[in-house]
């Protein structure tokens, strides 16, 4: 039991029971209803081999007594008993006024959904706690500045067929579900995750999505995300990538995911059966070293054994990990558990984001802090996904100086200029 969590017991939170199983029901699409007609159902029964790290042995004994390590362990236990309510909050954390009047107001915009796994690594008393700032609403989510705007990259107007967004020529964006284990405050998709929306996920729709991608010859890269693809059933995530593969000319099939941080009990010997046969590329998202816990480090292990490689993606977020320190661990913890850090991103300008954004010079210093002064897959690389649909433009400190001479003048890590011989000069 970690020292926060000793406290938390300590001041005698009225922790015990659990949400029931009933609630999400009715304003989500639900992960785990039967699949659609001519989904053949190839897998049954989950494997409960994920670890139970302390910190989620400790809050499981207090907030769900009466849970079975089985049933903890049970993904679909996990999304049945999600924290999504003023009431599920109260059980779990003590809220402070302004994150009570924050949940209380707010009535249509991105629910609150927090998995017990996830919740038993929030702080239950400090409302600053990195992690719980992702997940609980404040006040600064009701206020819109400036340039922000539901749809900040213009999918919406890049779709040639709902759910799918072809931005660059040779890669598409497949949106599969607006269902999420967890819902992120800072979500670049708050406009569609956790409601149902415009958006339709069904059959009907991934068919439009595979035929389009089928006509378009061009297309040889697929990013599967959403929502969280990996919350679909095993035999649907088979019947996505198997259509996928049929196409010939797809050649990359990329997964987005937020689970193996969130929900690790997802990541199933059946699911990895699965993933192994179709060969995805996962990226995961991780935005702090507290959430490198043994569950999440056996279930990305799982994964990487099964032979998927794995990326993350990290949001650059004010007071959560907008320090080089932080910043550091994580990466360097990502490396430990086999996940090769890809991106961190500026934070996306949705609607009342301004508490989470940071002003860009902090990534620059964090880039900075991390290249050269550790290893260098450590170091991903630092983007603003351009407003309105320009893509990612990667942003990095400067490392030319300038040409002299017929040499290149670079800055190194320390700071220091050294010349390399560079004849054509800046011709470009
Ligand atoms: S998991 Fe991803 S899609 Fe879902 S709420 Fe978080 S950031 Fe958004």
């Amino acid at each position: 039991m970690t020292p926060r969590r000793v406290a938390s017991a300590e001041r005698g939170l009225t922790l015990a029971g659990s949400e029931t199983s009933a609630e999400g029901a009715a304003d989500e699409p639900d992960p785990i209803a039967p699949v659609p007609a001519g989904i053949l159902r190839l897998h049954a029964g989950d494997s409960a081999a994920t670890p139970i790290g302390a910190a989620a042995e400790e809050f499981r004994a207090r907030c769900f007594p009466g849970a079975s390590a089985a049933e903890w362990n049970d993904w679909r236990w996990q999304l049945r008993n999600r924290v999504r309510n003023l009431q599920g909050l109260d059980r779990t954390l003590r809220l402070s006024a302004e994150e009570r009047v924050a949940v209380e107001r707010l009535g249509d915009r991105l629910p609150v959904g927090i998995t017990p796994y996830y919740t038993a690594l929030l702080d239950a008393l400090d409302p600053a706690d990195p992690l719980r700032r992702t997940m609980v609403p404040v006040l600064g989510e009701f206020e819109e500045a400036p340039g922000e705007a539901a749809d900040p990259l213009n999918e919406d107007g890049h779709m040639p067929v709902p759910g799918l967004v072809h931005r660059y020529p040779d890669r598409v964006l497949f949106l599969v579900t607006s269902f999420c284990a967890t819902y992120c405050r800072y979500c670049t998709r708050s406009r569609l995750v956790g409601t149902t929306g415009e958006y339709h996920f069904n059959q009907e729709q991934y068919q439009r999505a595979l035929d389009y991608i089928a006509g378009q010859p061009q297309i040889r890269d697929v990013l599967i995300s959403g929502g969280d693809p990996l919350t679909m059933q095993d035999a649907r995530i088979e019947w996505l990538l198997q259509r996928l593969r049929d196409i010939p000319h797809v050649e990359f099939v990329r997964m987005g995911s937020k689970v193996p941080a969130v929900l690790p009990q997802r990541i199933t010997p059946e699911l990895c059966s699965v993933l192994r046969r179709y060969q995805p590329w996962v990226s995961v998202h991780f935005m702090h070293p507290d959430e490198l816990t043994p569950e999440v480090a056996h279930a990305c292990g799982m994964l990487v054994d099964h032979g998927i490689p794995l990326g993350s993606q990290t949001v650059l977020l004010k007071g959560v990990n907008d320090d080089p320190q932080t910043m550091r661990r994580l990466m360097q913890g990502l490396l430990r558990i086999r996940v090769r850090p890809y991106y961190i991103y500026q934070c996306d300008p949705i609607p009342g984001s301004g508490h989470f954004r940071t002003a860009v010079a902090t990534g620059l210093d964090i880039v900075r802090a991390l290249r050269g002064h550790t290893t260098g897959y450590a170091v991903p690389s630092f983007v603003i996904d351009a407003p309105g649909g320009g893509g990612k433009v990667p942003i990095a400190p400067d490392t030319v100086v300038g040409w002299e001479d017929g040499f290149l003048l670079v800055r190194n890590f320390e700071g220091q200029v050294f010349r390399y011989p560079d004849p054509a000069g800046p011709v470009r």
